[in-house]
């Protein structure tokens, strides 16, 4: 009698699914998130990073200062058009899978810098996944805005992957010129 060596398909969905499932869960609490800071909103990351809100308690409490080493890069502070070449090569140089928090509205949409000299967000220059508003934002809008980002991750969900509908290559409409 011949025995059949096929594996069972819906056996191998099940594995595979909760593989995801354990590597997400896994992701979420792990996140090596690189600090772009750039201008008063420092104030208030620093504020939440610190123990009195304990960042570390979701898994986020180790920035790490090379973008080769990062998977969550926050964007704190107000971009320029001058310094917006270097945000987005130190975006382009974090391995995937990653993310993008903007944190506080300058980043989220120019706030009130609506000037010649102000990408006017920073979705603009890079895909961003989760946006933290305020001026600046209090720390408990950033834990929130957190635990967004940390449902993302586990469901292995980034604005970076070209299947969400983004470009890969993102151009900042305003001033082009500024960033040759
Ligand atoms: S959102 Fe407000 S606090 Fe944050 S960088 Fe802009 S002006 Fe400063």
């Amino acid at each position: 009698m011949m025995m059949n060596s096929t594996p069972d398909a819906a056996k191998l969905n099940w594995m595979t699914t909760r593989l995801d499932a354990a590597l997400g869960w896994a992701r979420k609490f792990s996140i090596f998130q690189y600090p772009f800071v750039t201008a008063c909103c420092g104030m208030e990351y620093m504020a939440t990073a610190a123990s009195h809100y304990d960042m570390d308690r979701f898994g986020a409490g180790f920035p790490r200062f090379s973008p080769r080493q990062a998977d969550v890069l926050f964007v704190v502070g107000t971009i320029s058009h001058k310094i917006a070449p270097m945000l987005r090569r130190v975006y382009d140089q974090m391995a995937d899978p990653k993310w993008v928090v903007a944190f506080g509205v300058c980043t989220c949409t120019g706030g009130f810098y609506d000037n010649y000299a102000t990408v006017q967000g920073i979705d603009a220059i890079i895909p961003v996944d989760v946006y933290i508003p305020g001026c600046p934002p209090r720390p408990e809008n950033v834990l929130d805005g957190l635990m967004k980002l940390q449902e993302k991750i586990a469901a292995g969900k980034s604005a970076a992957d070209p299947s969400a509908g983004r470009p890969a290559e993102f151009q900042v409409p305003h001033r082009p010129e500024a960033h040759l």
